[in-house]
């Protein structure tokens, strides 16, 4: 990850939440303090209290008002959500943020002439219609291509020295729990350039205000890139990654457990990253600040990388669009899944069933008919071809060798002539195994 993401260059630590507590004396010795510690994390698994549990929000989704049935039970633990939820009984719905990478005309990353900011707000859109038509969710988006949301925008200009100070005291807090050995460095992280302070102070206003507002889940969209490659040129990884936070974080739990479903859904037609370390698809990261560094977000926050800006179903203006809406309704696949609530029937895409009629897969044939015949085969197991990844051969809306062998392995599968065309009696068997559902 690139991007200009706002990270922590170093802990100086805090924490929004709950934590399990124990009286600290100051006169006692230090290894009977992290003794005590130690035998307290064993029995609970994480040092802070969950502020979000994956069965509280499930139930929050249950219990969610739709068109004025059934009453909600609140059930957030935090203190700052159960006073939200006072302040705002109209909090009846599973309160969901959209957050488009960066901001408004500035920041992250671009190639080809495409800006990462841009293609946010477009996944974004895609996905703010998919979750709007689910009654259960209240749906929040951060920002326009050109401006805040205003509900943000009022909260950064009237709250920037509360937010200011709201950072300081988690840093100097979290400082103490590393220093004690409460909280764990656990394991080397992603390197990400830190981004600017007024960045950084937008970012972590969004999670004191999520945390004010009772967000149950808040979903940062990015596209992703590297360090060091030379900016014309395209560079030597693919995939997508979800971010969420360290599991010693009190929304670590649940955030995980969406980030999981999510990158599930992905997986299914897409390259995992093939950066170290992002290669696990869901990697948790302590200093991410959108996923709540220093424990600054009582509710779930992801990050998601879909793919890298230089990818050619970003690159091919006539795949873009359904690379997006694709991307976009895999993401609402995976948090329907994770609220036991799963579209179906569904093939994963959206992209099929197509007028197979108008495709040809010549070498280097481009548009969403390709992007929809790659993502059907791969549906039948026909693609990527025998013994090659998603990073060999992306479904990535451009034909070529990867495509036609694939054919030709649906071809050999189902009793036709092995040609690797995209002839009359292929569309047909293609037609037959792939009913509108
Ligand atoms: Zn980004």
């Amino acid at each position: 990850m690139q991007d200009a993401l706002v990270r922590l260059a170093v802990y100086t630590g805090g924490l929004a939440s709950l934590m399990i507590l124990f009286p600290i004396v100051g006169v006692e010795p230090l290894e009977q303090e992290v003794a005590r510690v130690s035998r307290e994390i064993q029995s609970a698994t994480t040092f802070f209290v969950q502020s979000i549990t994956v069965s509280e929000i499930l139930i929050d989704y249950q219990n969610a008002k739709i068109a004025g049935s059934s009453t909600t039970t609140s059930s957030y633990s935090s203190k700052a959500a159960r006073a939200a939820r006072r302040k705002a009984p109209s909090a009846e719905k599973v309160s969901i943020l959209i957050v488009p990478g960066h901001e408004p005309g500035m920041g992250g990353t671009e190639f080809g002439g495409l800006y990462e900011r841009d293609i946010a707000i477009d996944i974004s859109d895609s996905l703010v219609d998919l979750l709007k038509q689910n009654p259960r969710y209240d749906v929040i988006v951060a920002r326009t291509k050109t401006e805040w949301n205003p509900l943000l925008q009022s909260y950064f200009d009237t709250h920037a020295a509360e937010i200011a100070a709201f950072i300081e005291s988690q840093k100097q807090q979290m400082a103490g729990y590393i220093a004690t050995g409460r909280f764990t460095l656990e394991s080397d992280q992603v390197s990400h350039p830190s981004a600017p302070s007024a960045a950084a102070l937008k970012i972590y206003g969004i999670n004191k205000w999520t945390s004010e507002n009772n967000v149950a889940i808040t979903l940062h969209l990015h596209v992703n890139d590297y360090g060091g490659r030379r900016s014309r040129r395209s560079g030597i990884y693919d995939g997508f990654v979800v971010y969420v936070p360290d599991h010693q974080y009190s929304n670590g739990e649940a955030s995980k457990a969406i980030g999981m479903a999510i990158a599930n859904r992905l997986s299914a037609y897409h390259a995992t990253s093939t950066l170290s370390k992002e290669d696990v698809g869901v990697v948790e990261d302590r200093e991410l600040i959108a996923t709540g560094s220093n424990n600054t977000a009582d509710g779930a926050a992801l990050l998601i990388e879909y793919g890298y800006i230089y990818e050619p179903q970003f690159q091919k203006s006539r795949v873009r669009e359904v690379a997006i809406a694709d991307y976009a309704y895999a993401t609402y696949l995976g948090l329907q899944d994770f609220f036991n609530d799963p579209v179906a029937p569904t093939y994963g895409s959206i992209s099929f069933p197509y007028d197979w009629d108008t495709v040809t897969v010549a070498d280097g044939a481009t548009g969403p008919g390709v992007y929809a015949l790659q993502s059907a085969l791969r549906y039948l197991g026909s693609y990527p071809p025998r013994g090659k990844t998603f990073s060999d051969c992306p479904v990535s809306g451009v034909a070529g060798k990867c495509t036609q062998k694939a054919i030709a392995e649906y071809q050999a599968a189902g009793g036709l002539e092995t040609t690797g065309t995209f002839g009359p009696k292929t569309r047909a068997a293609l037609e037959k195994d792939l009913p509108t559902p």
